[in-house]
């Protein structure tokens, strides 16, 4: 199903989902073993959605097992690249054609609007995974520089076993950054999506299955982060965890790894990330779109989102009007309803966290510009307002911690020392933005940031093309994305041949 993003076709689609609520494992849907389910809501509503399957221990068990199984076989595995191609290939193609369905549903369980959804998250998804496809048939293995006595093989071979544990605030996309180099470079995956969004993912396990992936190489195990995610934290047969959340239960999976079998760990962490507005930014009218765009695509609900905007006194004021100004045109509302550039904060706990924090810069004396309120309560949904604050001090608890709220804090320097302290002042170090017209100061300025990701003059994170992780405690371990993520899916094996 395709979608045109006019309101009728999108709630004729709505009306039309079936929602997938199973385990997918060993190439079947199956309930969870003690038949428990749990209920997914839609956060533009507060209602319920749908009851999903609660996979624990023994449903990841049993996964680990079907992923085990199909590893060794060699079904997957062994497939030459360019067969596995041909099926990661055929995925994407099923993707595509089910692109409506997969972004309604990230939409209905995440809150997210529907444009953002169809337009970029859905797009993205499926781009990746056909970029990862498209490589693997072009990657050489190496030989190492020996007399003619010896052959040195030096080869890269998948893990085995991979588990994914993914976040709610890109649920496809996210899913896709593991499954794709994962699923690619010959390793059989069990996925654990987060149990707000749970949707998309058991879909995507059905297509890939569709396009001809073998029984057991990818399996998705709905259930919560203390049960069925630390059941593959700690499964003793689980060869590498890529994770994306927060810092916080990152940490929880160097300790599984470390009081088990030592799996691998990916961590893909929060942020905190700084834009750096110089005086000489070659145009403010720009920057204000991109620091709105930064602070509040998504709702916030980004790791990459820029919630410090860090900029020169000489154009603060100026700045600050122009992004005020901007961000007022981002409508917020129904995600369902493809006018509006924000929709709900993913449930009512985070709502709340969210405007505690605005409450916290209030009492901090931070000066309020824009926003601050949570609105349409009468939605039952989770909406709060783009909020500006200026005037805010790195040491203000809205500039130390993560938000993942639509909460700008706006923070002036003076020099370029200044600017790049304040910038680093961070426990985290994901992403940056900076702006300036002199290429020495853009240069000098993204080299000094420590930090994953450096766009200049402009907000992005760059394309599949390049790595994306972070710095300090936003990462650990590897990156997503690019030729580089292929790299963590596998091991290095030598091979040493006497030839005489
Ligand atoms: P989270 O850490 O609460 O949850 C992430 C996943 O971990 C979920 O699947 C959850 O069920 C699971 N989990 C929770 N507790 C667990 C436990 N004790 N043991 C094992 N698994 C557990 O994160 P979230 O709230 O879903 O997502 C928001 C966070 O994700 C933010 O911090 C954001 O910055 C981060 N994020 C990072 C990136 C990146 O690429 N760096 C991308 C997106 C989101």
């Amino acid at each position: 199903m395709n979608l045109r993003l006019e309101t009728d076709a999108i709630q004729a689609a709505v009306a039309g989902i079936r929602f997938r609520t199973l385990a997918f494992i060993d190439g079947a849907f199956v309930e969870a073993q003690s038949a428990k389910t749990f209920t997914t809501e839609n956060p533009a509503t507060g209602k319920p959605l749908a009851q999903i399957a609660e996979c624990d221990v023994p449903d990841v068990d049993r996964a680990v097992q079907a992923a085990r199984k199909a590893f060794e076989s060699g079904v997957w595995s062994r497939q030459t690249p360019a067969d596995r191609k041909r099926v990661l290939l055929k995925f994407a193609d099923l993707l595509e054609a089910n692109l409506g369905e997969l972004a309604l549903l990230d939409t209905l369980e995440a809150g997210k609007p529907i444009g953002d959804c169809a337009t970029m998250d859905l797009p993205d998804t499926i781009h990746c995974i056909r970029w990862h496809a498209e490589a693997i048939d072009k990657l050489y293995h190496h030989v190492s520089p020996t007399g003619p006595e010896n052959l040195g093989l030096i080869l890269r071979e998948p893990v085995g076993v991979v588990g994914c544990v993914v976040p709610w605030n890109f649920p496809a996309q996210m899913a896709a950054w593991k499954i794709g180099p994962a699923l690619a470079t010959g390793n059989s995956i069990v996925l654990k999506p987060a149990e707000l969004t749970s949707l998309s993912a058991i879909r995507m396990a059905e297509l890939a299955a569709e396009a001809g992936l073998p029984a057991g190489v990818f399996n998705v195990v709905p259930g919560f982060g203390e049960t069925a995610g630390q059941a593959i934290g700690r499964h003793p047969d689980v060869d590498l965890v890529a994770f994306t959340g927060s810092t916080e239960v990152g940490r929880y999976f160097l300790k599984y790894s470390a009081e088990s079998n030592l799996k691998r760990i990916l961590l893909e962490c929060g942020g905190k990330s700084p834009q750096v507005v110089f005086a000489d930014a070659p145009d403010l009218d720009a920057v204000a779109g991109h620091a709105v765009s930064a602070a509040f695509w998504n709702m916030g609900e980004n790791c990459s989102c820029g919630s410090r905007l860090i900029v020169h006194k000489s154009v603060k004021d100026e700045l600050v009007a122009k992004v005020a100004a901007v961000a007022k045109t981002w409508k917020t509302g129904d995600p369902l309803d493809p006018g509006n550039r924000l929709g709900a904060m993913i449930e009512k706990p985070h709502l709340e966290k969210v405007l505690a924090y605005i409450d916290a810069g209030r009492a901090e004396g931070a000066r309020l510009v824009l926003g601050g309120n949570r609105i349409l309560e009468e939605t039952g949904g989770y909406f709060v307002e783009p909020t500006i604050f200026d005037d805010v001090s790195n040491r203000m608890k809205i500039a130390r911690e993560e938000i993942f709220g639509p909460v700008l804090s706006v923070i002036p320097f003076s020099t370029e020392d200044e600017a790049v302290a304040l910038a680093n002042d961070t426990n985290y170090g994901l992403a940056a933005s900076l702006y300036t017209r002199d290429l020495g100061t853009a240069h000098r300025v993204a080299r000094a940031i420590r930090a994953g990701t450096v766009s200049v003059n402009c907000f992005s994170e760059g394309d599949i093309t390049t790595p994306f992780g972070g710095f300090k405690e936003s990462g650990f371990g590897g990156r997503d994305k690019s030729i580089w993520a292929h790299e963590q899916y596998t091991e290095l094996k030598t091979i040493w041949m006497q030839l005489s």
